[in-house]
């Protein structure tokens, strides 16, 4: 995917009162902002100029071209002068696109011994914005407001992180996810209701039965498993029992022919993700190990369990990490380690952990598994990097969505683990084990998340806000007493306006 052929419309407000020479110079600044945006290397989507806006019926229009246009994601908006707000009122109705509110100047300092009425008239965003700020508040409209001088850095990275917001919102638009089977038996926090769903984040979730799976994997050609599996050989370190001629490369040619049956099955429906089920694998000869782990690598949203809300948010994290170092992966918390001074969660899942998180080349290995009744399933094995990282959990509180937020620290594996035949990561919650966990827990967050090594809370933050759902951070100043409070006070919140 490449995040440049996306684009962010810059929206200039002004007003006729100052006449033609001082718009023209507003125009010249808007487009210096502009072209300066589109040079810096953070910027990962193009930023287009827009002709200044000077009334009602004009933003109107470029609203509702936005709204149609179908690779804008976003629009920016700017009052360089002052732009009555009841001019912005048409337009902000039907405005369906992310909006993020540049509270920015063109000239950075004042001019202390120069400066008079004429250059307080064209440096006016500190009241034109308040103006227009006003207006988005009165009209309850979720943005994300910016401040600060358009060649800041803090001002450029914050700008960086809501377009690839922007753009992970943009790719849900219509977004179609498969579930092959329903969700794992009585389990509760994975279920949801898929038509609000639909409603709040614009992705569907249609099931097939296994069996049409099954009938595409049949029709995979031998030739395309010997190209996979010769793949499989060079790009990881193969157990020797998986290769050709010898004792289980029969098996890794099951797997092989499993992964390219599913992409098939995904390409052909347009599907931008899926989820499957060990309790639902008729006609599977193995559970997808390999298969789901190198098809997040690609960039599908997965999920183990029928659990269509993370498989959707691995999706849109993947898309909002576009090119950026480290990766993104469905992950389930999986073992504590309750040592004293140095508590840590191991995190996991049966087979199913995105190789994009890896540190060094994973091995490729086969071993059996307890569960699903199937033959024994091929997966890849490694452990994730120290660093900075992120779970992010959706959960269906039954009258909202809420996002939960965890930031962690990943921490280097510290013992060899010969007999664990998983990928694996080891992480400390923040502010600490005990308040990250009994947070994570009062705020009903679920056992699956997506693991994020390479975006921050306020990627997702801004996020939440374009869907216009709850998001509850769990980071360093975390008290439990704030955070059972703020859960007390969101749920009036969104009794009232959801
Ligand atoms: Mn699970």
């Amino acid at each position: 995917m490449n995040l440049k052929s996306l684009e962010i419309w810059f929206l200039t407000g002004s007003q006729h009162l100052y006449g033609e020479a001082t718009l023209k110079t507003v125009a010249a600044h808007s487009q210096a902002i502009v072209e300066s945006l589109n040079h810096s290397p953070s910027v990962p989507v193009t930023i287009v100029y827009q002709p200044i806006l000077t009334t009602p019926e004009e933003i109107q229009k470029v609203c509702a071209e936005a709204n149609r246009r179908e690779n804008c994601i976003g629009v920016i908006a700017w009052m360089h002068t002052f732009s009555p707000a009841k001019m912005w009122i048409g337009g902000l109705k039907i405005l369906h696109k992310p909006m993020l509110h540049l509270h920015t100047q063109f000239n950075r300092d004042i001019p202390w011994s120069e400066i008079d009425m004429d250059f307080m008239n064209l440096n006016q965003s500190a009241h034109g914005d308040r103006e227009f700020g006003f207006m988005v508040s009165r009209m309850r409209l979720n943005r994300k407001v910016v401040v600060g001088h358009w060649q800041d850095p803090e001002v450029l990275e914050e700008i960086h992180i809501w377009s690839r917001a922007a753009a992970a919102w943009h790719d849900w638009q219509g977004a179609r996810f498969v579930r092959f089977g329903d969700n794992m038996r009585w389990v509760a926090v994975t279920e949801g209701d898929k038509v609000e769903a639909e409603l709040k984040f614009g992705y569907s979730v249609n099931t097939h039965g296994v069996g049409d799976l099954v009938q595409e994997i049949g029709s995979v050609s031998e030739d395309m498993v010997d190209r996979l599996c010769k793949q499989y050989e060079e790009q990881y370190q193969i157990s020797d029992s998986l290769r050709k001629g010898k004792s289980r490369h029969q098996s890794l040619r099951d797997a092989a022919r499993i992964e390219l049956g599913l992409e098939r099955f995904l390409e052909a429906g347009k599907y931008k993700g899926f989820t499957d089920t060990f309790e639902d694998l008729h006609g599977l000869v193995q559970l997808p190990g390999i298969a789901a782990q190198r098809l997040m690598a690609k960039g599908y949203g997965f999920a183990a369990e029928g659990d269509w809300k993370t498989a959707a948010l691995v999706r849109a994290m993947k898309v909002m990490a576009t090119g950026l170092p480290g990766g993104n992966s469905f992950m389930e918390d999986y073992t504590y380690h309750f040592e004293p001074e140095n508590s840590m969660v191991l995190g996991s899942h049966m087979l199913e952990i995105c190789e994009s998180i890896a540190m060094g080349q994973p091995s490729c290995e086969i071993h059996p598994l307890g569960i699903g009744g199937k033959a024994d399933p091929v997966r890849l094995i490694f452990s994730a990097p120290a660093g900075p990282a992120l779970n992010a959990s959706m959960i269906d509180m039954g009258n909202r969505f809420r996002l939960l937020l965890n930031q962690v620290q990943a921490v280097s594996p510290q013992h060899e683990l010969p007999k664990l035949p998983v990928a694996r990561v080891l992480w400390k919650p923040l502010p600490d084990m005990k308040t990250g966990c009994a947070a994570w827990i009062l705020a009903g967050g679920a056992h699956h998340t997506c693991f994020s090594q390479n975006l921050t809370a306020e990627h997702l933050q801004d996020f939440a806000e374009m869907a216009g759902i709850e998001c509850v951070l769990i980071g360093k100043h975390t008290n439990l007493q704030h955070f059972k409070n703020e859960l007390r006070w969101n749920e009036i919140y969104y009794q009232f306006y959801f």
